[in-house]
């Protein structure tokens, strides 16, 4: 049982000013794992002041000085692989598959962005004028919490190779991770107040860093409808806002596409991190004439998803982060029987002896159309909606016919025939045949359009969302 009553501003942990104390659940078990002592809106103050006077000279820190704390930054979070994803296990119900790919991948992004800003020109002539880039100010960097530590560091690495002072407000649900990656920032060694982290409540320290007048941008990852609010509070004092939301993702089947190379790719691109992953391609879309023959082929993929308890090695679905969770999963599960789909697989209630914890069944609707609850909506569970097209130029425009735009899935057997309707795609990536494990390679942005975001994360995409161009003219 842990007691986390510590927020960490200016170099040091300190006590929390709050008073409203939750408890943190196991969600494989329900046992209460640890209490939090919330924050209140006077410790973002703290952490805010703390940012903006460590500002001043983290600003005109060399390059090479900053690479070097990245480096750091990367270092203390790999020599605490093993407490992240015993974490991640605990608080999250993460799986051993991808714990260690999201904490790996988190480590990593400090490398890469290591390596962009060692190839980044910060500035250059321009006729009369220098322009520089320079950096925004204090950050506030907002996260949720399915894969916590990958969010954050996602938006630390690019804040500190820009030269931005942050305060990080974790989700409250992932409480103990965000304290050991709290530990790791301290054993990291940057300037006080350069990194600070305060938990608390979205609607008290996510306000509070949304209104402050002293953050000058906000990186915001999580929902669509709270990221509208984000955007709202941020323009009062004109924040530059990035905003990384939901998804509603297609992936459309080809019609020369292998049956069982497809089947075995849609599952792994809606079910993986428990069917709680931004960019899940939860609307599989399959030309009509091939349906009894992918009803088959995702059949026999299905029984690879075993779901159980996080801590075997061989379970690769665990539990849905909470009750909340869980009820709303179960509740568009409902939605969608009444709607008229058809159950191909799972439905409502726990898998057979899992009813210890928020376990979900694996579920494959059938006979879904696109303008169904459960087509629209972003159901953030292991759920999968198989709609039919006759066309490509029709499964293009069923995909295309969402608010989301984070992502498209493709499966074919020529790729380069997969590009071209990867173009016709509305959303900031497209993977033909390719899987997750490619995220921020090669400092590839990642971001979403329509309603899925603002802005990009990754590489120098990700940097130029801490800088700011200012032109000098002197000759
Ligand atoms: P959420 O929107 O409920 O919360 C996200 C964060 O915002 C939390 O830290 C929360 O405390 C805080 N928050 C809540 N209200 C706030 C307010 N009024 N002002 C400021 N901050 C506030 O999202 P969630 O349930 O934690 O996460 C799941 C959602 O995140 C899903 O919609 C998912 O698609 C999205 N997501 C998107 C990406 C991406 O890269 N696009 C990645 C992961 C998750």
């Amino acid at each position: 049982m842990k007691h986390i009553t510590q927020h960490y501003i200016n170099g040091h942990f300190v006590e929390s000013r709050g008073t409203e104390t939750i408890d943190l659940i196991n969600p494989a078990n329900k046992r209460v794992i640890g209490r939090v002592l919330l924050g209140n809106e006077e410790d973002a103050r703290d952490a805010v002041r703390a940012a903006k006077k460590s500002f001043e000279a983290f600003s005109r820190t060399s390059v090479s000085e900053r690479a070097e704390m990245l480096q750091r930054l990367h270092d203390a979070v790999l020599a605490r692989e093993a407490d992240h994803v015993a974490a991640r296990t605990e608080e999250y119900g993460g799986v051993p598959l991808h714990n260690k790919f999201s904490i790996r991948g988190a480590a990593k992004v400090f490398l890469n962005m290591k390596k962009t800003l060692e190839n980044y020109s910060f500035s250059k002539r321009l006729g009369p004028s220098v322009v520089t880039m320079k950096p925004i100010g204090v950050a506030g960097l907002i996260t949720p919490w399915n894969s916590a530590i990958f969010m954050v560091c996602n938006k630390l690495a690019p804040a500190i190779a820009a030269g931005c002072a942050t305060v990080v407000k974790p989700s409250e649900l992932s409480t103990i991770q965000t304290r050991i990656l709290a530990e790791c920032v301290h054993d990291a060694g940057l300037p006080a107040g350069v990194i600070n982290m305060v938990n608390g409540r979205g609607n008290v320290v996510g306000t509070e860093l949304t209104r402050n007048p002293d953050v000058a941008k906000i990186s915001f990852t999580g929902s669509t409808s709270t990221g509208k609010t984000v955007m709202c509070e941020a323009a009062a004092t004109i924040k530059r806002v990035t905003l990384e939301l939901g998804g509603k993702s297609p992936h459309i089947v080809l019609d020369d596409a292998d049956a069982d190379k497809a089947a075995v790719f849609a599952l792994e691109a809606v079910f993986r991190n428990n069917g709680q992953a931004c960019i899940a391609g939860s609307r599989l879309l399959i030309p009509a004439h091939r349906l009894e023959e992918m009803k088959a082929a995702l059949l026999r993929a299905l029984p690879a998803w075993k779901v159980g308890n996080p801590n075997q090695a061989d379970t690769v679905i665990g539990p849905l982060v909470n009750e909340i969770q869980y009820n709303r999963v179960q509740e568009y599960i409902r939605k969608g029987i009444t709607e008229g789909a058809k159950l191909l697989a799972g439905g409502e209630g726990h898998p057979n002896g899992l009813d210890a914890g928020w376990f979900a069944k694996p579920t494959i609707f059938t006979n879904v159309n696109n303008d169904m609850t459960i087509a629209r909506e972003e159901i953030f569970g292991p759920v999968l909606c198989v709609i039919t097209y006759k066309t490509e130029d029709d499964a293009v425009r069923i995909a295309n016919d969402t608010i989301y735009g984070l992502q498209g899935w493709i499966s074919t057997s020529n790729s380069e025939h997969g590009r071209e309707i990867a173009g016709r795609i509305e959303a900031g990536a497209v993977m033909v045949n390719e899987s997750f494990d490619l995220l921020d390679e090669a400092g590839i942005p990642a971001g979403g359009v329509k309603q899925s975001g603002v802005g990009r994360e990754f590489g120098i995409y990700g940097l130029e969302e801490y800088l700011e161009p200012q032109a000098v003219f002197a000759r």
